[in-house]
């Protein structure tokens, strides 16, 4: 909707701009000017999902307390590890996975369900280049991820959180037609670009308010490392971790 908005706006300021300034000289660069703009505000709309420019996501939940979300796996070693840590702290989060890496990795994909977690789907191919493909082929793409996740844990997920956060018009159809929810987050950590665990942890906890959507790897080491920490930053200061659905009030399958 938001980009239908801009799309509105930009025409009609190049109507404005034709009918009122047509004699000035340097009308050509004027509306360079406003496309080039137009242009900007489509590259940032696609790239930061919290905008909601071309797909309304669900960034924040209105309950109090926190959720925690996994996108990337199922990883063979490091998610079983995350798992042993929320089953000690009695914890339920929720996994985006990958659905290429579903096959090699069933059975863990099925504990994560049998322990009380959610599964979203996080694309099969988790593939940049499937944003400009066509509408049927990111269907395709996405419609696979869910089959194989329900093929495992028999459930059907509604939760769908584009790959890095990139939304297109074409996902706005493909996602209709699905009937999935788009899921972004409101605390990215950036844990698979992190190198240190303080700095990491104090950039999430710095962030952490009701409300809070954490988006974390589990495949990577430095996230395995920090979240006995992030748990205990909650704990000390009164925060409950929710499981995702509960925060935003969704049903997490269909
Ligand atoms: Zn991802």
């Amino acid at each position: 909707m938001k980009h239908n908005i801009a799309i509105i706006t930009t025409c009609a300021t190049l109507i404005l701009l034709v009918f009122f300034l047509h004699e000035f000289i340097y009308m050509k660069w004027v509306i360079i000017g406003v496309i080039l703009l137009f242009l900007i505000i489509v590259a940032i709309g696609t790239s930061f999902i919290q905008l909601n420019y071309f797909v309304e996501s669900i960034n924040k939940g209105n309950n109090k307390g926190i959720a925690l979300t996994f996108d990337d796996g199922p990883h063979a070693a490091i998610t079983s590890q995350i798992l042993a840590i929320l089953e000690k702290e009695n914890i339920k989060a929720t996994f985006f996975v990958i659905g290429n890496k579903i096959e090699k990795n069933a059975a863990l994909l099925k504990k994560i369900d049998t322990e009380g977690h959610n599964i979203g789907n996080h694309s099969f191919s988790h593939n940049k280049l499937t944003t400009i493909r066509s509408t049927k082929k990111l269907k395709e793409d996405i419609l696979k991820c869910n089959q194989l996740i329900e093929q495992v844990i028999g459930k059907k997920p509604v939760f769908f959180r584009p790959p890095f956060g990139i939304t297109t018009p074409r996902y706005k159809r493909a996602l209709k037609q699905l009937n999935l929810q788009s899921i972004g987050w409101s605390i990215r950590s950036f844990d698979t670009q992190s190198k240190n665990k303080e700095v990491l942890l104090k950039k999430i906890t710095k962030q952490i308010a009701d409300g809070s959507i954490l988006l974390l790897h589990d495949t990577q080491q430095i996230t395995l490392d920090v979240l006995p920490d992030i748990i205990q930053f909650c704990k000390i200061n009164g925060i409950n971790i929710v499981p995702l659905h509960e925060l935003i009030n969704y049903q997490p399958y269909a």
